[in-house]
């Protein structure tokens, strides 16, 4: 099978480098183009992130030789992929991302800026994989022919959404409480400095709150005259943390339904989901997307954010709640299911609906 050209846009930051160590053999995409700002533009991949590359595999033998290009070239960058990730900061995605879509590439974000453009999906693809019908609108509205935007939510969300999901299908969420205790990664590189977050918890990460708060109502939202419109009937209050843990968003949550499950209920629904990523058994899916840790200790940052290539939600320590109905904790690995493996298997979604 011929691959599909895939660009990376943010190619030398935390995410970009993630997805190419992630796409390394991947078996329908291929890196055909690496992007960043005019600081690291026509360098070598590998001299461009030379002292700062961040993952534990090495660079991809394929990656170190290709020229990082100026994400800002968007016409010429445009006709040597079949579509791009975009890793780039929210300002610079902001103005990036239209012009590839206007160009004709398809581009799939991991960036906040499209998250709350109603025409745009924003996918976790167990959950609202139907979401990208909404693509043909989105590309009517724009007078865009082939390229279109489809983003993934906020990083944080991983660890719970999934969990959560399975249970409101079947039992209807009314509120949930949840605190976040979130990596350092997910800010970025350099992110926060040693000096602020070693022997410390930083109680305050800007604008997450509203994200966690608000980006779930649009997930299990509906779709209506080409928008997405807001689930209602469920109410969310977070805290979000930043905690001296290297990768690994933790998030405890206390949540109450119309039908107050029981724990077998709660642990069987876990157990048995399965979203479309499953069903289409797309290569980056995790076979069990839930996985239920019995051990009062679990799950852990270091010990299960690489569950199933750190595609997999882990949850533990399910138990009662005194004020809502139960409560329990949920751990994603936030580089990966959080951002270019959600990514990835946001594209390849989009591939098998013959989207890309
Ligand atoms: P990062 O490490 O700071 O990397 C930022 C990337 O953007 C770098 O490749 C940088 O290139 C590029 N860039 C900056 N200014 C640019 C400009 N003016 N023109 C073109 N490229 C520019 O950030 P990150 O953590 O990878 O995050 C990337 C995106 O993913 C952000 O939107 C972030 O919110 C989102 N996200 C991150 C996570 C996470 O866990 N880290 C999770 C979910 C979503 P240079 O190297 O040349 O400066």
């Amino acid at each position: 099978m011929k691959k599909i050209r895939a660009g990376i846009l943010g190619a030398t930051g935390m995410v970009g480098q993630q997805y190419l160590a992630l796409l390394e053999n991947h078996p329908w995409f291929e890196v055909s183009c690496v992007a960043a700002s005019e600081r690291s533009a026509g360098k070598k991949y590998s001299e461009a992130v030379s002292g700062r590359w961040h993952m534990q595999k090495e660079i991809p033998q394929t990656a170190k030789e290709l020229m990082v290009r100026d994400a800002a070239q968007a016409k010429e960058i445009a006709k040597e992929c079949d579509f791009v990730f975009s890793a780039l900061d929210p300002p610079v995605a902001k103005i990036l991302e239209e012009k590839y879509a206007e160009a004709g590439t398809p581009v799939v974000s991991n960036a906040s800026t499209h998250r709350w453009t109603r025409d745009v999906p924003m996918l976790i693809p167990e959950i609202n994989a139907e979401h990208i019908s909404i693509i043909p609108a989105q590309q009517k509205n724009r007078g865009w022919k082939k390229g279109f935007i489809a983003v993934k939510p906020n990083c944080s969300l991983q660890s719970y959404m999934t969990p959560l999901f399975a249970l409101h299908k079947k039992f209807s969420v009314k509120k949930v409480i949840v605190t976040t205790l979130q990596a350092v990664s997910g800010a970025g590189h350099p992110g926060v400095s040693s000096f602020d977050i070693i022997d410390n918890v930083i109680p305050f990460i800007g604008g997450e709150e509203e994200k966690s708060e608000n980006e779930p109502l649009k997930i299990l939202g509906s779709m209506r005259n080409g928008e997405i419109v807001n689930a209602s009937g469920i109410e969310i209050s977070a805290h979000c943390n930043r905690v001296p843990v290297i990768d690994g968003h933790l998030a405890c949550v206390s949540v109450s339904f119309e039908r107050k499950p029981s724990r077998a209920e709660i642990l069987d629904a876990w157990k048995k989901f399965r979203g479309v990523p499953q069903e289409l058994k797309l290569p980056f899916a995790p076979k069990q997307p839930i996985i239920y840790r019995e051990e009062e200790n679990r799950p852990q940052p270091r010990l299960d954010r690489d569950t199933d290539k750190g595609m997999a939600v882990s949850v533990g320590r399910l138990r009662e709640c005194n004020v809502l109905d139960w409560r329990f904790v949920g751990l994603s690995h936030n580089t990966i299911r959080g951002a270019a493996g959600g990514g990835i298997l946001n594209a390849e979604l989009l591939k098998a609906k013959k989207y890309l």
